[in-house]
């Protein structure tokens, strides 16, 4: 992040200063506060758009994320780098960001089951590697205690949860991430949606007590965001993003924290004595608290017959529908999940049939019969299902097969029966010009669509136990393979 914010630095101011002008020049404040400020608010108050890479130099946003800041730890709102704002940024915390996405549009990210593995992956040297595995189970054990979720640590195969001890720059899922040395960031993590694995930065001085950074103290947080918490601006709870040293031997979850975590996974399955009422009306315990033992796809993933019934992509992940369930692959892991669509969609309950991702608007529609909906993450959006009929489909057009998002053309694809439809996403309206004929525009490809996808400049057209891979330019098929190909099985 340091690196990016650098030279984007260097892009935008060219080589006259870029020093802050809301800063009084009266004030004692340094270069180096400067700097520090700036990268604060980019790093922990980012743009509601979530890019963390444009940096604000425009005076009135910068004020503006002051404002935002200080409002967040209940300092006096002046949107001037005063004193004790600079104090509150120079103190140890988590890298995650204090305002986002996940704030802002309340999206619900969470695991789609209970049962969670985790992989230490290497360990600090600060520590005894039986102390780094005490502190990482006795800060699972602060969630587990309140929620139906369980966590297993294992050595090998692949697990949900990959915990690291990383310095300086480094890469991990679909993100570049630069940790900061000795003090400030000292760990972040990511939410289930984007792996959930958690980062430990190296620079730091780990121990079991309080004479460096606790290692319980800091992963029983991350490990919040790794099961779909953000940050809380209570003081004293867990969530808070400011590391705050406190005895572990004596430490207790915050009714905040179990209030929050409760509302995503529910209460723990035979304990009565952490229930907590949901008297805040901001959170609602909802149907996502009630989670019914969910079977196990009778299918198999490597049975040479498999056919699925919609391909789409969601937040790098691929997403397999068949039946009631659908097999998620997350391409950075290569691990494979399957379980009930109704894990994650409790009101569909599957039959999927079509489905597409708008990356950039961060949406996934999904369609059955003459029904679609748009969701972000598991959650579905308001105004919907709506009808097919309303992006501009004939009447004699009861059911979608398969769509795909053509990310050159901005165009949806529709397939049903032997015809297809294209639509402009950024006109929002049905192209003149068709329905077209499915094989005279795919050619070597001469039966109806199940299911179908864009990816790396791929067009897939699933039919059967077969998919056909075409050119997304030029429409030339390249090849067919069996469907469980996607799962490695041959
Ligand atoms: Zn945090
Ligand atoms: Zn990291």
């Amino acid at each position: 992040m340091k690196m990016q914010s650098f030279l984007l630095r260097i892009v935008l101011c060219g080589a006259l200063s870029c020093a802050l002008p809301i800063i009084p020049k009266t004030d004692q404040i340094t270069k180096g506060d400067e700097q520090l400020a700036e990268n604060y608010l980019h790093n922990y108050y980012p743009d509601p758009e979530g890019t963390r890479v444009v940096r604000s130099i425009n005076n009135n946003k910068m004020a503006d994320k002051i404002r935002q800041m200080q409002e967040f730890f209940g300092l006096k709102v002046t949107g001037q780098l005063d004193s004790n704002t600079l104090d509150e940024m120079k103190k140890p915390r988590c890298g995650m960001p204090d305002i986002g996405e996940f704030r802002t549009t309340r999206t619900l990210n969470k695991w789609p089951r209970n049962h969670l593995t985790y992989r230490i992956q290497n360990f600090t040297p600060d520590m005894d590697h039986a102390d780094v595995v005490d502190a990482i189970e006795r800060a699972w054990k602060v969630w587990s205690d309140v929620t139906p979720l369980t966590f297993t640590r294992i050595s090998t195969g692949t697990e949900d949860i990959l915990i690291s001890f990383v310095a300086g720059y480094h890469r991990s899922n679909r993100f570049d991430r630069s940790f900061d040395g000795y003090g400030n960031e000292l760990a972040h993590a990511f939410y289930p949606t984007y792996g959930g694995d958690a980062h430990f930065d190296e620079d730091e001085y780990w121990t079991k007590d309080l004479k460096g950074t606790n290692l319980f103290l800091v992963a029983a947080h991350e490990f919040g965001h790794v099961l779909g918490l953000d940050h809380s601006n209570t003081f004293g709870t867990l969530m808070y993003p400011v590391y705050v040293p406190s005895n572990p031997q004596t430490f207790r979850l915050h009714e905040d924290d179990i209030k929050r975590i409760q509302y995503l996974y529910g209460q723990p399955e035979n304990v009565n004595d952490v229930n907590v009422n949901y008297d805040d009306d901001q959170l609602e315990p909802s149907q996502f608290t009630t989670n019914s033992p969910s079977e196990e796809p009778s299918l198999n993933q490597c049975d040479p017959h498999l056919s699925f019934d919609a391909v789409a992509t969601l937040r790098g992940e691929t997403l397999f529908f068949k039946d009631s369930f659908m097999w998620r692959i997350n391409p950075q892991k290569g691990n494979i999940e399957k379980g009930p669509t109704s894990d994650f969609w409790p009101n569909l309950k599957g039959g999927i049939e079509a489905a597409y991702e708008l990356e950039d608007k961060d949406v996934l529609f999904l369609f059955k019969g003459q029904k679609y909906w748009a969701t972000q993450a598991n959650i579905i959006q308001p105004g919907y299902p709506k009808n097919i009929h309303t992006l501009g489909f004939p009447r004699s057009v009861r059911k979608i097969d398969a769509a795909l998002f053509d990310k050159e053309t901005k165009r949806t694809l529709f397939f049903s029966g032997d015809e297809y439809w294209s639509y402009n996403e950024t006109q929002n309206a049905m192209e003149d010009g068709y329905p077209r004929d499915i094989s005279s525009h795919f050619p070597g490809f001469s039966s109806t669509v199940d299911a179908a996808l864009q990816h790396n400049g791929r067009i897939y057209l699933f039919s059967g136990s077969n998919q056909y891979e075409f050119d997304s330019k030029h429409r030339r098929l390249i090849g067919i393979k069996r469907n469980n190909s996607w799962f490695g099985c041959q």
